[in-house]
């Protein structure tokens, strides 16, 4: 009882000492954990928990084997936590324990996946952050600039710099991609940032102490680390910078998890090169993880065929983090160019590259202590591969090109000194820790004698049983050792009365007895002796090896990063050569030009359709552009029915454009692409109502995002805008949506809808354009051509979708019916929209020259009951097909509303999206649905 309320007590006190999420204590072979953190890890990791009973009342505990918290501790820190590890201790009056190491997120130095694992903080600039203290100025631009540090302690990579405000706060940790943020003292409470951050990404958000961002001591800190020149190089002047940069070097300070030391450069963040991706976008691409969270079916697995976990790790880079550089692209093409067309040469660098250790990780682990012989004999042999893969393409096509140079790019004779020193200071094939020959003979004079002692030792105890044999004429006689008896000399029961005098019996044994002389005793005195030497100067000088290694970390990254290069270089080259991708050229203007483009993915498993894009100036110009008077195709509005393949053709754009700035061939038979500055995309209905997120806020949060951040120079990627809400409320905003980003932010957009109104803004802005993605219908069968073609789809054939998927007859004849009605009547109110006549049915179309719509400024009484009828009629359908959806009521400065709806508009200006819970929203839009019913 007194026992368990010590340790129940001293694990409480230790907890309250750390400010990890849990505490593991060691008690003898156990790691515990007590009260609810042994809940926690029980329910986490399927634990069974016990009860601890402790003055009286008893506490819930579960524990680990000391052997296994490794992958349990992983484990937790994978799924978010950060656990404080309290180590026990031996003291002269029995045991004490203290919290030793905290891990988490970011400083888990052996995950299990070759990725890369940022450790972020971000600082706000200019000192104190003056939080928003209502709603009213979420609109605020200029906000705060921020700090940004990432590190990645797994392999020493370390950048940090100043970003002028959030949104480019936000693109960069989108970037990074951080396990953990270390919000700065500042940016704790409704920061926009870390708000962004908490909400759309799974990163860790850890809180840590406040010294730690005191800018004076990070200063220190970071001159400390990286030398008092380190920040005005990289043009690191900010002191919020600095300020980032230094927490996160005292944070992996205080997790002592010791790899600082790796740490060996500071680099900048050039956010400014980078693609921006944000999380969805990387998401609905499928860059790296499918929609469903999958690896296999991504792009990144599509093309990873990469010999080495550092070579994926940069493939992932480069794909997930694309370039602006043209310089850079234009490099890593030549690369994969010459290694494209040369399949001996590339397939003799990937099997010697087969293998080859993560030198960047090593490095790591070099400078923390824990690399082991068989980690330094790993970094050995990956140096050695660096003169082996220049000799490798020296005769080959390869020679004088990109590869080579880039082989050429390390320090050559740093790399061989370090190479030659281990391989005089190892053996081949180490065993797994110093002490049992891993050094090799003829490094250390002082180990070769210990060394030869030993063996001569070990020769004669070997020679011993023969040498007894014979002198004694003994049968049945070995020698040999174990833990109770030490050497012995064993010999069979009808031998044993014949031993001489001056052999001891130590053990009888069934069918033998053992024997000791004062001389064997000498002997193995003389092997322990020995052995406790050799283990000693062995493990010393495979310290002083490691320390040496340590010391040349920043030349192991260096050759790593090469080795990966051309690893990613090689496996792209590889893929595009297999799979008939072309080098993409970079057009100078903003031309966007594929010829029989493919989706890198789709492509592998099916029967491929290619299709053409054709965006930008350079087509305008050309003879085959489509017959539109206007000069550019900027903003394509894509239809065509459901399944018919626009999600693929709008996607296989983008990837196309995104392998391009990542330095790759893409799918294509010839591709002019531009160079973008982001790729933006909002994909469908996601159902994040599970995260309690309403779809359709979420859809317009995105939208909300895009509009707030592409730029001219971005690609746009919009499939389905507004299906979250009724019919007329969805026309609106994708109208509108398009509107703008075809006015205001001139980005290249395509743009899939079903709103067939849509297709009807082409022949009023001059930079929209329809193509539609054909379907042929015959006998009311509809076959897939997965064709692109100019101009809009006639309809959508959604009742023939539902035919083809065995929906009952009578619901599809009806079904088409009511189509048929509901076109009818849209006819109607599109004639009374145009104030009479009787020809085609017109659609309402945004003037642009008037700014407004036409046939919504002349016939305002008639509209008006058109209008309240048709948004009651839309809202009981919910999110119908758009097939029959008519002509939107689309606001418009002239429409006029009665009181009641007057009063729902009213409400609904005052409802704070962001603060009402989503239930009581849906709930809110219904019971104005409902009013409007009934007002009708
Ligand atoms: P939509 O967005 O029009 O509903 P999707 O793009 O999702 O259609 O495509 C539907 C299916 O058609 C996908 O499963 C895809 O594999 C296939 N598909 C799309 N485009 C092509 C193509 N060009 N060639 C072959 N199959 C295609």
């Amino acid at each position: 009882m007194t026992a368990a309320s010590g340790i129940v007590g001293e694990f409480m006190s230790l907890k309250g000492e750390t400010d990890a999420d849990l505490l593991a204590m060691q008690c003898g072979d156990f790691y515990e954990f007590f009260g609810d953190d042994a809940e926690t890890v029980a329910d986490e990791l399927d634990l069974k928990v016990s009860q601890k009973s402790s003055h009286g009342s008893s506490y819930p505990m579960a524990g680990v084997p000391v052997d296994d918290l490794t992958p349990y501790l992983k484990s937790l820190v994978e799924r978010g936590y950060r656990v404080a590890v309290a180590d026990q201790y031996e003291t002269d009056d029995g045991h004490a324990r203290e919290v030793d190491r905290v891990v988490s997120p970011g400083t888990v130095l052996d995950p299990d996946d070759a990725a890369a694992r940022y450790l972020a903080a971000v600082v706000v600039d200019g000192g104190e952050y003056v939080t928003r203290s209502d709603g009213d100025d979420t609109g605020d631009e200029d906000g705060p600039a921020y700090g940004l540090a990432f590190a990645d302690v797994t392999t020493g990579q370390f950048r940090a710099g100043r970003v002028p405000d959030a949104a480019t706060a936000t693109a960069a940790i989108h970037r990074f991609d951080p396990v953990e943020l270390l919000p700065g003292p500042h940016t704790r409470v409704e920061d926009p940032v870390v708000e962004a951050v908490t909400e759309e990404t799974d990163t860790t958000v850890t809180v840590h102490g406040t010294d730690a961002f005191q800018p004076g001591r990070a200063r220190h800190r970071v001159d400390d680390q990286f030398g008092d020149e380190a920040t005005t190089a990289v043009g690191l002047e900010s002191d919020a910078a600095v300020t980032a940069a230094g927490a996160v070097l005292a944070y992996v300070d205080d997790t002592g998890v010791g790899v600082t030391e790796s740490m060996t450069r500071l680099g900048p963040l050039d956010a400014d090169d980078r693609v921006t991706l944000d999380t969805t976008t990387r998401r609905n691409l499928e860059l790296v993880e499918t929609m469903q969270g999958e690896r296999s079916g991504t792009l990144l697995s599509t093309v990873d065929h990469t010999e080495t976990a550092a070579g994926s790790r940069l493939l992932r880079e480069w794909l997930t983090a694309p370039t602006q550089d043209r310089t850079e692209i234009a490099r890593r093409l030549d690369a994969v160019e010459a290694l494209a067309e040369a399949p001996l040469a590339r397939d003799r660098l990937r099997d010697l590259l087969s293998g080859a250790a993560d030198l960047e990780r090593l490095a790591a682990r070099a400078t923390s202590g824990s690399a082991g012989p068989r980690d330094l004999v790993a970094a050995r042999e990956a140096l050695g591969l660096l003169p082996e893969l220049a000799a490798a393409v020296a005769d080959t096509p390869l020679a004088n090109g990109p590869v080579a140079d880039a082989l050429a790019a390390p320090d050559q004779s740093a790399a061989r000194a370090l190479y030659e020193e281990l391989d005089d200071a190892l053996v081949a094939d180490p065993p797994g820790s110093p002490g049992e020959g891993v050094i090799a003979r003829g490094y250390d004079a002082e180990l070769d004698e210990i060394v030869a002692d030993y063996e001569e030792t070990r020769g004669w105890l070997d020679d011993l049983a023969e040498r007894e044999a014979d002198r004694h004429d003994l049968a049945h006689v070995t020698v040999d050792r174990n833990k109770t008896d030490g050497y012995y000399v064993q010999v069979g029961k009808s031998a044993a009365d014949g031993v001489p005098e001056h052999y001891r019996e130590i053990k009888t044994l069934k069918n033998s007895k053992r024997f000791v002389t004062d001389e064997l005793e000498e002997r193995e005195r003389e092997v322990l002796r020995l052995e406790e030497a050799r283990e000693e100067v062995e493990s010393r000088l495979f310290a002083a090896v490691r320390d040496r290694v340590a010391a040349d970390a920043e030349l192991l990254q260096d050759v790593g990063r090469t080795l990966a290069e051309v690893d990613t270089l090689a496996a792209l080259a590889a893929h595009a050569a297999d799979n008939d991708w072309v080098r993409p050229e970079l057009a100078d203007d903003r031309t966007l030009d594929v010829r029989a483009g493919r989706h890198p993915v789709v492509e592998r498993t099916t029967d491929f359709v290619p299709n053409d894009l054709r965006m930008g100036p350079a087509v305008a110009s050309r003879s085959d552009a489509s017959a539109h008077d206007a000069p550019l195709r900027e903003f394509l509005i894509v239809t065509g029915p459901n399944m018919s393949g626009k999600s693929t053709y709008m996607r296989q754009c983008a990837l196309i454009v995104l392998l391009a700035q990542a330095g790759s061939f893409v799918p294509a038979a010839a591709a002019t692409v531009p160079v973008v500055d982001g790729v933006y995309t909002r994909v469908g209905a996601l159902d994040e109502l599970a995260q309690g997120r309403s779809t359709f806020m979420v859809e317009m949060q995105e939208l909300s995002n895009i509009l707030h951040s592409a730029t001219e120079d971005s690609l746009v990627i919009l499939d389905e805008v507004g299906r979250g809400t009724a019919t007329y409320d969805g026309i609106s905003i994708a109208w509108a949506a398009t509107e703008y980003l075809h006015n205001e932010v001139r980005a290249k957009t395509l743009f899939a809808t079903h709103y067939h109104e849509l297709t009807s803004l082409a022949d009023h802005l001059p930079r929209v354009h329809n193509v539609h993605v054909a379907a042929e219908e015959r006998d009311g069968e509809v076959t897939f051509l997965r064709r692109v073609r100019d101009g809009p789809t006639d309809r959508s054939y959604g009742v023939h979708v539902a035919d083809l998927a065995g929906v009952p007859e009578p619901v599809v004849d009806r079904a088409d019916e009511v189509l048929g009605r509901l076109r009818e009547e849209e006819a109607i109110e599109a004639r009374g929209g145009d104030g009479g006549g009787d020809g085609e049915p017109t659609q309402a179309v945004f003037d642009l020259s008037a700014g407004e719509f036409v046939g919504a400024t002349d016939a305002n009484g008639g509209q008006a009951g058109g209008d309240g009828k048709r948004a009651g009629a839309g809202g009981a359908r919910g999110g119908g097909r758009g097939d029959g959806a008519a002509t939107g009521r689309v606001p418009s400065d002239g429409a006029v509303v009665d009181s009641e709806a007057a009063a729902i508009l009213e409400e609904l200006t005052e409802t704070d999206v962001t603060e009402t819970p989503p239930v009581e929203l849906v709930q809110r839009v219904q019971e104005w649905q409902r009013e409007l019913d009934d007002g009708e």
